[in-house]
C-alpha cells in the first residue's frame, strides 16, 4: 500500500469535525495510549481471574484453552495488521499510517475499543462452550493482545544490546520500510505461512 505523506494524513485528521474525527484525534494522544495499554492488561487479568473462579476442576482443559487462545491471537495480530490496519477502512488505517510515519508517536486504537471487542468475544464464546473454557480462551486472547501492545511499544523505544533482540527490532523496522512485509510483531509464524516474511540483505538499522 502506498504511504500518504505525513502532512496530508495528520492535516486531514486535524481539520475534520464530528465524533469520529474527535475519536481519531484522541487516539493519537499519550494518555489514550497508556490508558488503553493498562486496560488491555486489566481486561485480560479480570477474564483469567474470573476463569479461575468459575472453573478450577479442569486444569488440563484450562491449559489447552489458554494455549489455543494465544495461538488464535497470533493469527488475529497478523490478520488485523495486514487486512485492517493496512486495509481500506479509514478508522483503522489512518491511525496506523500515522504510526508508520511517526513510530515514536502514540497513535493507536481508541482506549475503549479492544476492551469492548474482547468482552463481546467472551460473551459470544460463552454461548458456544462452558463458561470456564470461554473465559480462559477470551482471557488468553486478551493477554496476547496486551502483550502484543507492550511488545510493539518496546520494539520502537528500547535499545537492545542482545543480538537476538536487535534482530527482532530489525524485522519490525523492515515492516516500516516495506509495509507489505513482516506483519507479525510477536511471532513471524503467519508471515512464514502466508508468504510475507522478508529479511533484507542490506540490513535496516536497528533503532
Ligand atoms: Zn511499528
Ligand atoms: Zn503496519
Amino acid at each position: 500500500m502506498a504511504e500518504k505523506p505525513q502532512s496530508s494524513v495528520a492535516a486531514e485528521v486535524a481539520a475534520e469535525t464530528g465524533f469520529l474525527a474527535a475519536v481519531q484525534r484522541m487516539s493519537a494522544t499519550r494518555w489514550n495510549y497508556f490508558v488503553g495499554q493498562t486496560s488491555d492488561f486489566l481486561v485480560s487479568f479480570v477474564l483469567l481471574g474470573a476463569a479461575v473462579a468459575v472453573d478450577r476442576e479442569h486444569p488440563l482443559r484450562a491449559l489447552v484453552a489458554m494455549l489455543v487462545g494465544l495461538f488464535v491471537f497470533s493469527f488475529i495480530e497478523y490478520a488485523f495488521h495486514r487486512w485492517l490496519f493496512h486495509g481500506p477502512v479509514a478508522l483503522f488505517e489512518r491511525g496506523h499510517t500515522l504510526h508508520h510515519q511517526r513510530p515514536l508517536g502514540y497513535d493507536s486504537l481508541p482506549f475503549f475499543f479492544s476492551p469492548i471487542v474482547i468482552l463481546l468475544l467472551a460473551a459470544l464464546l460463552a454461548t458456544a462452550m462452558p463458561l470456564g473454557a470461554a473465559l480462559y480462551l477470551a482471557g488468553a486472547i486478551a493477554l496476547g493482545y496486551a502483550l502484543y501492545g507492550y511488545a510493539h511499544f518496546i520494539v520502537h523505544r528500547y535499545r537492545f544490546h542482545n543480538a537476538a533482540w536487535r534482530a527482532w527490532v530489525r524485522i519490525h523496522n523492515i515492516h516500516h520500510a516495506h509495509p507489505d512485509k513482516n506483519f507479525g510483531v510477536t511471532t513471524p509464524l503467519w508471515d512464514f505461512v502466508l508468504g510475507t516474511w522478508y529479511v533484507s540483505k542490506s540490513k535496516v538499522r536497528a533503532r
